[in-house]
Order: structure tokens, then C-alpha cells, then sequence
């Protein structure tokens, strides 16, 4: 799939530029990315964005300095300056692009409340899907945060086409602060998703056996509302694999009678390999843990060494899956990479339950009414009628 980026705000640049930076030690071209912000040292922070695709916005207003946690400045300055964002984009070029992804910390200010402003006017002008991958704060970092994450949340459902949850506080490791954890999780992020936006396009590895091609995801994220991503990694050789490498291996290409029949058998093990490691992606740590079994539509990637993918397994592993999910739609396929190691990614599109989404807007809930009953309390402070203003 080749995917335009649009990293908003501080979190949302950083993960975008190491998208960029994998897609270029790849050497496949598949990625495109800008950056928008209104703080500018983020912006100068970034090391693989080209510097005229660092799109600087509300200058007449914040100075350069960013709106810190005010994300209602932050939706308000993205749209009185969203030609500019949009001229940018299409300055860029958008005309071979499958689908746009709009990435941005939900708990801050600048892309927590630009990128539902830029959702909305990106699906106006393209018919190309819009997604957003958005981050959820970690509760230590303060009610605030949750407060401008749920109202940045419930927005984005309305005006894009899904949107990808990766939540930080189920990723840091217990005791861990948030900050610190950052570029780890940001690792986490990008490998996975990275995965999944290459699907379909030509690697050096050549083209899979069962192609997923950009239809088939955007397929599966057409019923909107939030998407939770499962991933798992094993290294995987078979023999054939081995001898392919060796030293004669471009002579042993026409396999003996009998090596053919452990191919056979090893078959079955291949087909149980990617089956358990379907599993263990979908029943391990999700991007947003989330109950599965109410995913409307998922997707099953397996990428690796063409010589360890197997229909069977992928077919095998598609049909477990169905079984565990809400709907019946399932799709999937293989990826050809050269590596030793093989990833299966599953996407659990248009979940119907997380948790923590429920304990993000409770918690927003209660921050708000917290906020309505201080403001209140200050007001009347001063709400005296013997005391009579200098003037009105
Ligand atoms: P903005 O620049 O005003 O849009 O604000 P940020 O992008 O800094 O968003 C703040 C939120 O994003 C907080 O919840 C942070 O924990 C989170 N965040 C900031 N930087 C990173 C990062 O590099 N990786 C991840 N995963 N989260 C981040």
C-alpha cells in the first residue's frame, strides 16, 4: 500500500519520520510523509522528514512556541491554516497514494485537536481513505491529557475512516515513566504498522504466493470506529531454506525425490507454525487491548522468507480467526521478506469493546465536571451585589 503520512504534532512527526526512515533502509519508496506543528523545535527535531515538508502553522498566534496541552487552539489553528496544510500535501504528491495516515498524540495539543480538523478536510478533497493512527496518554501524565484524548478520540471516529489505537500505558513497562519508554514504543509502532502499510507492494523478496493488496485493507477498515493491531515474530528455517543459502545453493535448486518428501512433511509443520503464530499474535499484547471477539471485520498478514510462508497455514490460521471475531469477514495473505524471521500481523478492525476506552471517557467525564464545578466556584467568589463594579 503506499501511504501518505501526515504527522501531527510532536509524537505524531517523531513516529512518521521513522516510518520514512524504515521505508528508506528498505529501499521500496512505498512511504511519503510530512510533518505539521505549531511548536517549531519539534519540527527541527525531526532527522529523515525533508525540511520543506516541515509545515510550521499558527505562527501568528503561538509564535512558533506550540499551544502546550490546549487542543481546542490546536483544532482552531489547524483549520483557519488548513490550505496551507493541504497545499503541502499536494505539493508532495498524492495522485499514486492508496490511503492517507494522519498520526498524533491524542493527550496533547497540537494533533490532538488538529488531525480530526485535517480528517475532515482530507476525505472532502480525496477519495483515498483517511485513517489516523492516534496514541493514548498514560494516565500518569494527568487527567488532563485524558480529558483532550477523549474528546480527540470521539471526534475522530465521526471524521475519519478508522482509526488505529496504539495506547502508550499498555506498552510501558511497570515503573517505567511514559517519556522514557518512548522510543521503544515507538519501535513497537512502527514495526508493526510498517508491516501492515507495506502489504501488497513488491519487495526484493518478490511478490507473495497470496497477495494482500490495498483493497483488501481498506476493505477491512470500511466500517469505521477504532482498530487494535496484534503482531508476533518467530524466526522460522526450514532446511530448504538452509541449503537455498549455502554455498551451491543456486545449484540445488531442483530438489532430490526424497528431499521433496520431507517437504511434504515438513509442510504440516510450516501450516502449524504460522497457525501458532497467527495465535500468539492475536492473543498477546494488542496495539489497544480491546476484547477481540468484538472485532467486526480482521486482516491476517504473515510476512517473511517465502520459503516458510504456507497457504495452508495462512487459510488455517484465517479460519481460527473468524472463529474468535464478531463477523465473518476475515481476510489475509502472505508477504515475501528476505529474513530469517517471519511476522504475522492481525488486524481486529471496528472493535465494539476496550475497556480502557470506557475508563478514558469516565475519567474525561469526570475531569470535566470537576472543571465546571471549580470554574463555578471562582466565579461566585466574586458574585457580590453590594459590591458594584468600577465599571460594566
Ligand atoms: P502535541 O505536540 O501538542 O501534539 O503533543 P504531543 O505530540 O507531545 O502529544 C502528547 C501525547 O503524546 C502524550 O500523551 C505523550 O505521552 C505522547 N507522546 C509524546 N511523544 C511521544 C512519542 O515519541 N511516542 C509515543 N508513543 N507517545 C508520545
Amino acid at each position: 500500500m503506499r501511504v501518505f503520512f501526515i504527522g501531527f504534532g510532536q509524537a505524531g512527526g517523531k513516529v512518521v519520520d521513522m516510518f520514512i526512515e524504515q521505508d528508506r533502509k528498505s529501499g521500496m519508496n512505498n512511504f511519503r510523509g510530512i510533518a505539521v506543528n505549531t511548536a517549531r523545535t519539534d519540527l527541527m527535531g525531526l532527522k529523515n522528514i525533508e525540511l520543506k515538508d516541515r509545515i510550521l502553522i499558527g505562527q501568528t498566534v503561538v509564535k512558533g512556541h506550540g499551544v502546550g496541552t490546549d487542543n481546542v487552539t490546536g483544532a482552531r489553528i489547524a483549520a483557519d491554516e488548513i490550505d496551507s496544510i493541504v497545499n503541502a500535501i499536494d505539493t508532495r504528491g498524492t495522485h499514486d497514494v492508496d490511503a492517507f495516515v494522519i498520526v498524533a498524540g491524542l493527550g496533547g495539543g497540537t494533533g490532538s485537536g488538529g488531525s480530526p480538523v485535517l480528517a475532515r478536510h482530507l476525505k472532502r478533497i480525496y477519495r483515498e481513505p483517511v485513517y489516523v493512527l492516534g496514541l493514548l496518554p498514560a494516565p500518569e501524565e494527568g487527567r488532563l491529557y485524558t480529558y483532550n484524548a477523549a474528546r480527540s478520540l470521539s471526534t475522530l471516529v465521526k471524521e475519519a475512516d478508522n482509526v488505529f489505537v496504539f495506547d502508550n500505558s499498555a506498552w510501558k513497562n511497570e515503573g517505567e515513566s511514559v517519556k522514557t519508554a518512548y522510543s521503544r514504543l515507538n519501535d513497537e509502532i512502527v514495526r508493526r504498522f510498517g508491516v501492515l502499510f507495506r502489504a501488497g507492494e513488491v519487495s526484493k523478496a518478490g511478490v507473495g504466493e497470496m497477495v494482500v493488496d490495498s483493497s483488501e485493507i481498506i476493505n477491512t477498515l470500511r466500517g469505521g470506529g477504532i482498530t487494535s493491531v496484534g503482531y508476533a515474530v518467530t524466526e522460522m528455517v526450514s532446511e530448504r531454506t538452509k541449503k537455498k543459502r549455502g554455498l551451491f545453493g543456486g545449484l540445488k535448486e531442483s530438489l532430490s525425490k526424497k528431499e521433496k518428501t520431507e517437504e511434504v512433511l515438513m509442510g504440516e509443520d510450516k501450516s502449524a507454525k504460522v497457525i501458532a503464530l497467527v495465535r500468539r499474535a492475536m492473543l498477546g499484547r494488542l496495539t489497544l487491548p480491546c476484547d477481540y471477539s468484538t472485532a467486526e471485520r480482521a486482516l491476517v498478514l504473515v510476512a517473511g522468507n517465502p520459503n516458510e510462508m504456507d497457504r495452508k497455514g495462512v487459510e488455517k490460521a484465517k479460519s481460527w480467526v473468524e472463529e474468535n471475531i464478531a463477523g465473518v469477514e476475515v481476510r489475509g495473505g502472505d508477504y515475501p521478506v528476505e529474513s530469517t524471521f517471519v511476522a504475522a500481523v492481525v488486524v481486529l478492525a471496528t472493535i465494539g469493546e476496550a475497556p480502557r476506552v470506557r475508563e478514558l471517557f469516565e475519567i474525561a467525564r469526570e475531569t470535566k465536571e470537576d472543571v465546571i464545578k471549580s470554574k463555578e466556584k471562582r466565579s461566585s467568589m466574586f458574585d457580590d451585589p453590594e459590591i458594584d463594579p468600577l465599571f460594566e
